[in-house]
This record gives C-alpha cells, sequence and structure tokens, in this order.
C-alpha cells in the first residue's frame, strides 16, 4: 500500500493530468463485462443441460454430446481468462487485449448457440423446434444485460446466436415457420436496439464517475502538491514524515530527512528575474526527482526549500548515515552539470542539512528542525556541502523549541501584545499606525518579533500568531476614530499569507469587528510572493476588492524587479530602513531612495519611508519626494494605551459626544 503511494506521489502528473478519459471509461466498461463471466457461466452450464436432455431424444447422441463438450470447454477457457483478468493491477489502465478477447470470446460463445439452430435443429418437429429458439433467445436476453458494456461484444454475439435461427425457420418452409422466422428476426433487431440504450447509460454513467474522480484528483492535487513544481508541498511531506516515522519505529528500521537549499538563489532572481528562478525551481525538482531511489519522496518546503524523505536506510545509525550520505552525495553532484534556461547558463550548488529518525523522539516539525539546522550549518560552512544534524546542533533546537514551547504559552496566556507606530505626512499629521508584536515575557522582559518571527515561519504557530495579531489590531482599529483615513498597517508572515483560508480569514475578522476594511493596510514582503505569483494576485485581488489595501514592506532588500512589480495590484512601497538610516552619510543609499522613488512615482504607487531618525534624513527624503513617513523621529512603536493618551485625538468620539457638545453651546 506504502509503495504504491510512494510511486504516485513521485509521479503526480501522470496519475491525474494525463491520464486519457477514453481509455480510463473503457477500463471501466471492460470490468463490469469480466466481473459478469462467473454469472454467465452458470447460465450457459445450466440452459446447456437441460436443451441437451431436452433435445437427447430427436437429435443423435454423438451430436448432443459434441455440441455440450464444445459449448462448456469454451466456458473453462473463459473461467481462466476470468481469473487472469481479476489480477490485473485495479488502479491501472486496462490493456487493449481484453477488448479484443471480449469481442472474440463473444463472438464464439454467440457461435455455439447460433451452432444450435443447426445442429439441435430437429427437421419437423415444431416443439423441439420453438424449444430451441427459445433457449437461443433466452441466452440472447441475458447477454444483453452482461455484454452491453461493450458494443461491439454484444452486437456480434446477438447476431451469431440469433442469425442461424432466422435463417433455419425461414428455410423450414410452412407458414408457421415463416412467422417463427420473422418472429426472431423483430426479437433480434429489438434486442440490438435495446443493447445499444444499455450501452449509452453504462457509459453515461461511467463518464459521471469518471469526471467526478478527475474533481477530487484535482482538489486532491491542489491542496496535497506544490503548484509550481508538482512535488508533494509541506502538507503532504508533513503527513508521510508521521507515517514513516510511525513506520520505522515498528519495523526498527532508520530514516533520513534531507534538507536542500539552493545557494545564493536570491542573486539569481534579483538579477534574472522570477520567470528566470521559476524554472531554475522546475529544473531542480525533475533532476531531483529522476535520480531519487523509488522509495524515497522529494517535496517543496517552498521558495528555494526542498525535502528528500528517505526511508528505511539502515538498520542502525551508523549504517543510516553511511547510506545517507553517501545518497546525498549523489544529490550534491546532481549540481555539478549547469542549468540551461533561457540563454542563461547557470552554475547552481546546494546545502544539504541530514537529520535521521527515529533516533530520539522526533515529530515531523522537530525532525524538519533539526535537518535545517543542519543545512544551516552547511551554509556556514561555505555551501555545496552536506552535514548531517550532531547533538552539539541540540542546543539551538532545543533553544528553539523552548521559544516555541514559551510562545505557545504566550498565546494562551496573553503574554503577547501589539504596539503600534504612527505614519506621519509631510505635516507631520499621523496618517498610519503600524502594528508591531512585542512578546512581554515573563522573565526576559519585551522580546522584539526579530527574535522570534523568523523560525516560527517554518511552524504552524505564526498562523496562531498571524491570527491573533489581525483580530487584535483590527478591534484596537475599531477602538480609533478612523474617519479621516487613518491607515492600520498589518504585518503578514509569507506562510499565513500562503494559506488557502487567508482571505475568508480576514473577511470574517472585519465583519466581525465592524472595520472598514478601507482602513486595512496588509504589509507583504515581496519573498511570499515569488512562490505563486498567480495565487498570490488572485488573493490580494479579492482583498482589494473589498477596500483593503497592500504596501510591499522592505522594498529594496529582496526580490525587487520593475516588472515583476508592474504585475502586483500594489498601492504602496515601504522603503526599507536599512537605506534610510545612512541615507545622508551613504551615497549608495541615497541613490537606491532615490531610484525607488522615482520608479514608484512613475509607476504611480506611494512610497513610505521608514526608519526616519533625524530631521536631516526627512528632508532629504521630503526633497526626493517621498511624502510619508515613519520612524522615531515622530515616535517609537508604544502599548495601544499609551497611543491614546498621546494622541488623544485618534480616539474615537463618544457616540453621544458631539450630540452633547451642540446641546450645551
Ligand atoms: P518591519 O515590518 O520592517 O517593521 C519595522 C521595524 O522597524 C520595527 O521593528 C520598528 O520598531 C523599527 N523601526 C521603526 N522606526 C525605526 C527607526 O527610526 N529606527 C530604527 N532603527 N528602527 C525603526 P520591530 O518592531 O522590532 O519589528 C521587527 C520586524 O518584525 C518587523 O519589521 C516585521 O518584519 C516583524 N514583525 C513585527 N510585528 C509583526 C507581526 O505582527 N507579524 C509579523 N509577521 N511580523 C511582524
Ligand atoms: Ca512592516
Ligand atoms: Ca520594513
Amino acid at each position: 500500500m506504502l509503495d504504491t503511494d510512494n510511486n504516485k506521489q513521485s509521479q503526480p502528473q501522470r496519475s491525474w493530468r494525463q491520464k486519457n478519459d477514453q481509455t480510463d471509461i473503457m477500463s471501466g466498461l471492460l470490468r463490469i463485462i469480466y466481473s459478469s463471466v462467473p454469472l454467465s457461466l452458470i447460465a450457459i452450464l445450466a440452459n446447456s443441460t437441460i436443451l441437451s436432455i431436452v433435445q437427447w431424444g430427436v437429435i443423435a447422441h454423438t451430436t448432443v454430446l459434441t455440441w455440450f463438450g464444445i459449448t462448456n470447454s469454451l466456458s473453462l477457457v473463459r473461467l481462466g481468462f476470468y481469473f487472469k483478468f481479476k489480477r490485473l493491477d485495479p488502479e491501472e489502465d486496462i490493456p487493449v487485449f481484453w477488448a479484443r478477447l471480449s469481442l472474440i470470446i463473444s463472438a464464439a460463445s454467440g457461435l455455439t448457440w447460433g451452432a444450435v439452430a443447426i445442429w439441435l435443429f430437429p427437421a419437423d418437429d415444431l416443439v423441439h423446434q420453438v424449444f430451441t429458439a427459445f433457449v437461443i433467445a433466452g441466452m440472447c436476453a441475458g447477454a444483453v444485460t452482461t455484454l452491453s458494456p461493450i458494443l461491439s461484444s454484444v452486437y456480434v454475439f446477438i447476431l451469431c446466436a440469433m442469425l442461424p435461427i432466422v435463417i433455419r425457420f425461414f428455410q423450414a418452409g410452412t407458414d408457421i415457420n415463416h412467422a417463427m422466422a420473422a418472429m426472431s428476426l423483430l426479437f433480434t433487431l429489438m434486442l440490438l436496439s435495446t443493447s445499444k440504450k444499455l450501452n449509452y447509460t453504462i457509459r453515461e454513467s461511467l463518464l459521471l464517475r469518471h469526471e467526478r474522480v478527475i474533481a477530487e484528483e484535482t482538489i486532491q492535487q491542489q491542496a496535497h502538491y506544490d503548484s509550481l513544481t508538482n512535488l508533494p508541498n509541506r502538507r503532504m511531506i508533513i503527513g508521510r514524515l508521521k507515517q514513516e516515522i510511525a513506520r520505522s519505529v515498528r519495523h526498527k528500521h532508520i530514516g533520513a530527512v534531507l534538507f536542500l537549499d539552493l545557494d545564493h538563489f536570491k542573486t539569481i532572481n534579483d538579477s534574472l528575474g522570477h520567470g528566470v528562478g521559476d524554472k531554475l525551481l522546475k529544473q531542480v525538482a525533475s533532476r531531483i526527482s529522476q535520480r531519487m531511489r523509488e522509495e524515497d519522496t522529494a517535496a517543496r518546503l517552498g521558495g528555494d526549500e526542498f525535502i528528500i524523505l528517505m526511508s528505511e536506510v539502515g538498520d542502525s545509525a551508523v549504517e543510516a548515515m553511511d547510506n545517507v550520505m553517501t545518497l546525498a552525495e549523489i544529490i550534491l553532484h546532481l549540481f555539478d552539470e549547469p542549468f540551461f534556461i533561457n540563454e542563461h547558463e547557470l552554475h547552481v550548488t546546494v546545502s544539504i542539512g541530514i537529520a535521521l529518525f527515529p533516533l530520539t523522539e522526533s515529530s515531523p516539525d522537530q525532525l524538519l528542525q533539526k535537518s535545517d539546522v543542519a543545512m544551516y550549518e552547511a551554509k556556514q560552512a561555505g555551501r555545496n556541502t552536506i552535514r548531517a544534524f550532531l547533538p552539539e546542533m541540540q542546543k539551538t533546537v532545543d533553544d528553539r523549541r523552548a521559544t516555541e514551547k514559551g510562545l505557545r504559552r504566550a498565546l494562551a496566556k496573553d503574554e503577547l501584545e501589539l504596539y503600534y507606530q504612527p505614519q506621519v505626512d509631510a505635516d507631520n499629521r499621523i496618517i498610519g499606525l503600524e502594528a508591531l508584536l512585542r512578546w512581554n515575557h515573563p522573565a526576559r522582559g519585551v522580546i522584539t518579533p526579530e527574535e522570534f518571527i523568523g523560525f516560527t515561519e517554518n511552524t504552524s504557530l505564526i498562523i496562531h500568531i498571524g491570527d491573533w495579531v489581525f483580530n487584535t489590531a483590527c478591534k484596537h482599529l475599531a477602538e480609533l476614530d478612523s474617519g479621516e483615513e487613518l491607515t492600520m498597517c498589518i504585518n503578514v508572515s509569507p506562510r499565513q499569507f500562503g494559506e488557502a483560508s487567508f482571505v475568508d480569514k480576514v473577511n470574517k475578522v472585519i465583519s466581525t469587528t465592524g472595520v472598514n476594511p478601507n482602513n486595512i493596510q496588509l504589509e507583504i514582503t515581496e519573498g511570499m510572493l515569488i512562490k505563486d505569483v498567480e495565487t498570490a494576485i488572485e488573493k490580494m485581488q479579492l482583498l482589494k476588492s473589498i477596500g483593503v489595501s497592500f504596501s510591499i514592506d522592505d522594498f529594496g532588500t529582496g526580490y525587487s524587479s520593475l516588472a515583476y512589480l508592474k504585475r502586483l495590484p500594489v498601492d504602496i512601497l515601504k522603503i526599507d530602513k536599512s537605506f534610510v538610516l545612512d541615507i545622508d552619510r551613504d551615497e549608495n543609499d541615497a541613490v537606491i531612495v532615490e531610484t525607488i522613488i522615482a520608479m514608484a512615482q512613475h509607476m504611480k504607487i506611494d512610497i513610505v519611508a521608514e526608519g526616519v531618525e533625524t530631521g536631516q534624513i526627512m528632508e532629504y527624503l521630503k526633497s526626493a519626494g517621498c511624502r510619508k513617513f515613519q520612524g522615531h523621529l515622530f515616535a517609537r512603536p508604544m502599548p495601544f494605551n499609551k497611543l491614546l493618551t498621546r494622541f488623544p485625538e485618534l480616539k474615537k468620539p463618544y457616540p453621544g459626544a458631539k450630540v452633547i457638545g451642540i446641546g450645551s453651546s
């Protein structure tokens, strides 16, 4: 079972896209035909026995016996084929041989019944003649029900069985014989027409079922496979990992997880564009899949990160590590050959981290973390190399796990808090707020997101945190006087944005908190858009249609490609603070910022500069054309209460306040 799953996963495309509808339906029809063989054979045995007994007195015994022998020998042959058919793989298409065989056997079987009209038809005994006609007609009626799935089979059977008796009656000469001939002919035509109708109904129902199966497979594919490379995605590999860990515990085998991360992928993306980056990822995926062992599974975690899950690499840790190293070397050398994309020849290397299981208790998440830490070590060691997870690295993993555990507790115990940092216009008026996460750790004090957001990306925690942030920011927004276009800027993490339910969640929170979507701006980074641009654009457009706006955060640090940006429904760019901080000292930064501003103006995209710490920087930015600012110069991020005390004008007026004001004046 596991193994067939395996094959399917490494060939997801073949299983659903390339499947030919026609062969699929033909296979279904053949399955129905062959499944009714036992019933037909019983009917043949019973009818041929009765017929032989009845005709025993009026036909030569050797003739009766010969006919009986031939008819039932054919049945034995059919039984043999029936068992052979049953051994075919139920998942595979049925070879065309079986369709031909069905036709030949139907013809042969029809002829044995047609032969009744020749051999077992007494010359002048009307009663026995009618009896033979009755038996043949009965057999044909039965054949309509069992052979109709394939029209040629049922037609050939009916014609071979019925035509001889029609002719025989016709030749017999008397009026009643002629009438019998006419009746038999009529009956034949009726049988043909009935089988045609039945055939149509059966095909229709198979087609419907086939379409449903295809639809289900498509949904499965989308939920479990990465749309760019067609490799299993994170969700799928986590599931597989769980199974594999359990299996290796049961069978006392050792398996391995390889964490692959391309070296300098970002540079390729930045310099050659996302189209090239995407093609490279595809080629990498296919190179890896081609050289993997049958029993292994490759997956794409996202970005330029791949996983290879190797089951049963050894019985002891030493043996397993030995084998995995050999296999990892092979993978590493897959990158010796350059990749050819468009007109480019790309030399790409990869860093590989290895973690074995089940050496200590390991969940899929922990295992991925271990292999991730090992991969990081490989990067540190100069890239293009392999590192296995070592006990010394355990501390890093433990720290992460402690933080992770702490964060789960923080969510439950309300230790998370949102700080808000104002954004101002050129006249220092507040036009927006950015929600920034803080963790009020009971022992360590206030912890900034830089210390924990990064690695929670690789766990489901980020989703819970992201949900909490969005919900809380909207609740606070509802308490603010946001009438005059105050924007609440909320950071969205890649994993959160990538969730299929992201748009629904946002909609739900907006409707439960009653905020105006026009006041909400989601900050995303360029990196999170490269994974699946089409889906990303679709999500953005859905949210934009209700009024939510988007900004590109940390602009300038990532995958900035102008052509690419044009396709995105983005409202505003946030120039990263790393450029802004030194703008008055570093000429390079100044040029970058000026270019970004000019470019954005050209594309009619708004700009906000973050990290504005001094008046000089502000003046510089103003002269370059920037009109929106965020930074310590105006305010540091602060708790919500403090924000309201410091900027009381942000607070929503008490609903009755104005009326009271008018009344008392
Ligand atoms: P970011 O989105 O680039 O946020 C801006 C960061 O710049 C904030 O750091 C802010 O405190 C800091 N900053 C603002 N003005 C100045 C300035 O004048 N000088 C300097 N040196 N720094 C300034 P913070 O709050 O530590 O947040 C760090 C990062 O953590 C954020 O970078 C963002 O990527 C992430 N983050 C924060 N809150 C969330 C959140 O709710 N969800 C997610 N997914 N990420 C968050
Ligand atoms: Ca931000
Ligand atoms: Ca930023």
